[in-house]
């Protein structure tokens, strides 16, 4: 009985490697729903699995903030059942918090919480009849802490976050297994397709020059840890693997050691000044990566 994996945000990035990775698989013992938005990307798709998906891929169309296309979507699946549903699809918004749209902050929860919440509603009642399934969900070191000018950004990941830790409490009793991916920066298009207030964007001028000052300093870092820091996707998708091949596994895998000591440092001084101070300094004066 071959394995039905379901992934949305396949025109790029970590979803088509995932997509690609099981559909070449040569045990052929996945079938890939690889989704996405919209279908007039899927040559990239097409292109990467060239030719070895005959009989192991098929792409379909589901926007995670539209029920119809999930419900669409779920009507197509041949085997009317879905074994490993991997919540994928994601947006970055970055800039002071002053230049972001109350439109645009919606659009990321819809797209990050909201997408992830009704995907898994879509595909869990059957999950739970059959007693059987696997949700993963593609997490964000955002998720796990603060970064400066992501402040939206990392409240949706965070949420995603505090919904997956709830449902797999109750999720024990129906032998389905959650788990978040948590990654660092990867070298996807996911910084292009974010939205980003520009240095020159004139709404900047309405917000106060330190700041502004700030985020400057801030777009370096960012600039900086992604040369320093970045994954390819092979490295995230062999985690997935990991965490798809594993009998039991673990709520959340941790795809970069580079952030674990932030991360630790969060959990154990609770009261959050160190982590702030830790954070300051590591965003805004000049360092290496590696010193953390
Ligand atoms: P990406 O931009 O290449 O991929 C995101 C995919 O989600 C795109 O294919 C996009 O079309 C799709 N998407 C956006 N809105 C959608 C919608 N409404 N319905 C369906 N699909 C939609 O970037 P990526 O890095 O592959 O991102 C995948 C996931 O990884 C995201 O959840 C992101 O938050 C997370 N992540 C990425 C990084 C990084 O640095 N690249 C870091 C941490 C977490």
């Amino acid at each position: 009985d071959k394995t039905v994996v379901l992934i949305t945000g396949c025109s790029s990035g970590i979803g088509l490697g995932l997509a690609v990775r099981l559909a070449s698989d040569t045990s052929k013992a996945f079938i890939v729903y690889a989704t996405m938005r919209n279908l007039s990307k899927k040559e990239r798709l097409l292109e990467c699995v060239r030719g070895c998906h005959e009989d192991t891929m098929e792409i379909l169309q589901m926007d995670v903030t539209d029920q119809l296309s999930i419900q669409a979507a779920k009507q197509r699946i041949k085997e009317k059942k879905v074994d490993i549903l991997v919540c994928n699809a994601g947006a970055g918004l970055m800039g002071p918090v002053e230049t972001l749209s109350y439109e645009t902050m919606k659009q990321i929860f819809d797209i990050n919480l909201f997408g992830t919440i009704c995907t898994i509603q879509a595909f869990l009642p059957e999950m739970k009849e059959r007693k059987s399934g696997r949700i993963i969900v593609t997490g964000s070191v955002g998720g796990l802490q603060g970064i400066p000018f992501n402040d939206v950004y990392c409240a949706s990941k965070f949420a995603v976050e505090g919904f997956c830790e709830s449902l797999a409490i109750l999720l024990q009793h129906f032998n389905i297994h959650i788990s978040l991916i948590e990654c660092g920066p990867v070298n996807t298009n996911f910084m292009t397709n974010l939205q980003r207030t520009d240095p020159e964007d004139p709404r900047l001028q309405h917000v106060d020059p330190e700041t502004t000052q700030l985020y400057q300093k801030y777009l370096q870092h960012c600039e900086r840890v992604f040369e320093e820091a970045a994954q390819d996707t092979e490295e995230i998708v062999q985690v997935f693997m990991d965490a798809i091949g594993a009998q039991f596994p673990s709520l959340r895998y941790y795809t970069n050691s580079t952030f674990l000591p932030l991360t630790k440092l969060k959990l154990t001084m609770e009261d959050g000044t160190q982590y702030i101070k830790a954070m300051n300094k590591f965003v805004f004066s000049t360092h290496k990566t590696g010193d953390f």
